[in-house]
């Protein structure tokens, strides 16, 4: 077992030896092994500045599989977020501002690789299928040739983190940015609880990743993006609606039809990556490893190709408008 030697190798290595925590080869091989997979990159973090107080400026304790940011650092983030973010000042911090985990977990589309933070495997899931009474709507930008599928939901979880996912290539550039109805202050919930996901490869992402420039492109896409809200907000509205007047008649309030209707689980298989359907009460929960082998429907192996998700509903609009706008 050896390194591959390069022109400049004899000289990273001893400035590797000398400057970080590693001191021998010995210790650089046993981090290549310690990667699970056959290939694989391996992050390590070291000299954590600390504060006055002695605190290192990530907190490692509060959640032993999680990086995170420290109490102090989330309240300077909440004023910040109430400064210039949303004009409803009421909402939580989303936990992907302080969580590295949290962040990790959405962070692409679709995963294509697996991340092991602190010794855990981060829970990866579909972002697009995480949320309740999925809708799918299409963007067709006229500056460009796309139709962009947008899939709305609800936020299962918390119904103060709501916006608009904005992805680039797989990656999420702009998170719970608010549109249409979202933006009003006034004191009406609606649009709240609403998470849209977008893949807009027609934009320009800033150069940290973190935000798009602010184009007439971006700024079209986002009104854009905030008329479908509506749509689809109105289109929650009434379902619930008509699922309450059902609910008067049938004196059973406990079924909530709204909450209970759920698509197939995709779980991503530990050995090829792939992502891959089983149906939606197979597991309860889904299980934390999993590989293509386990799926019930037969004859899955990981040669099999990925199935397609979308390809038809790409075409139109999963639900049928009634309020046109104008
Ligand atoms: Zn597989």
């Amino acid at each position: 077992q050896s390194l591959v030697v390069t022109e400049d190798s004899e000289a990273s290595l001893a400035a590797i030896l000398q400057h970080s925590l590693i001191t021998t080869q010995e210790q650089i091989h046993s981090h290549f092994d310690s990667i699970l997979s056959k290939k694989g990159t391996k992050i390590l973090i070291w000299n954590i500045r600390r504060a006055k107080d002695g605190k290192p400026e990530v907190d490692f304790e509060t959640d032993v599989s999680d990086f995170r940011l420290p109490e102090v650092h989330n309240d300077e983030l909440k004023k910040c977020l109430r400064t210039f973010g949303s004009p409803r000042a009421k909402h939580d911090v989303p936990d992907i501002h302080y969580s590295l985990k949290a962040y990790l977990s959405i962070l692409y589309l679709k995963p294509r690789t697996q991340i092991i933070l602190r010794g855990q495997k981060i829970p990866v899931k579909l972002v697009s299928k995480r949320l309740k009474h999925i809708e799918h709507d299409v963007y067709k930008p006229h500056f460009s040739k796309e139709r962009v599928k947008v899939t709305f939901g609800l936020n299962p979880k918390n119904k103060d983190q709501y916006g608009i996912m904005m992805y680039h290539r797989n990656r999420l550039i702009k998170a719970y940015e608010k549109v249409g109805c979202q933006l009003k202050a006034s004191g009406q919930r609606a649009g709240v609880g609403v998470i849209g996901i977008i893949e807009c490869n027609f934009l320009k992402p800033a150069h940290n990743k973190q935000d798009f420039e602010y184009t007439k492109e971006y700024r079209l896409t986002l009104g854009a993006l905030g008329l479908k809200l509506n749509d689809y907000w109105r289109e929650v509205e009434e379902k619930k609606a008509r699922e309450r007047e059902f609910q008067a008649v049938e004196r059973d309030e406990n079924v909530d039809k709204l909450d209970a209707e759920e698509g197939p689980m995709w779980l991503q298989c530990e050995d090829c990556l792939k992502w891959r359907k089983v149906p939606a009460n197979y597991y309860i929960v889904a299980p934390e490893s999993w590989n293509c082998s386990l799926n019930p429907n037969l004859n899955y192996s990981c040669s099999l190709p990925e199935e397609a998700e979308d390809s038809d509903e790409l075409l139109t609009p999963s639900y049928h408008k009634k309020h046109k706008k104008q």
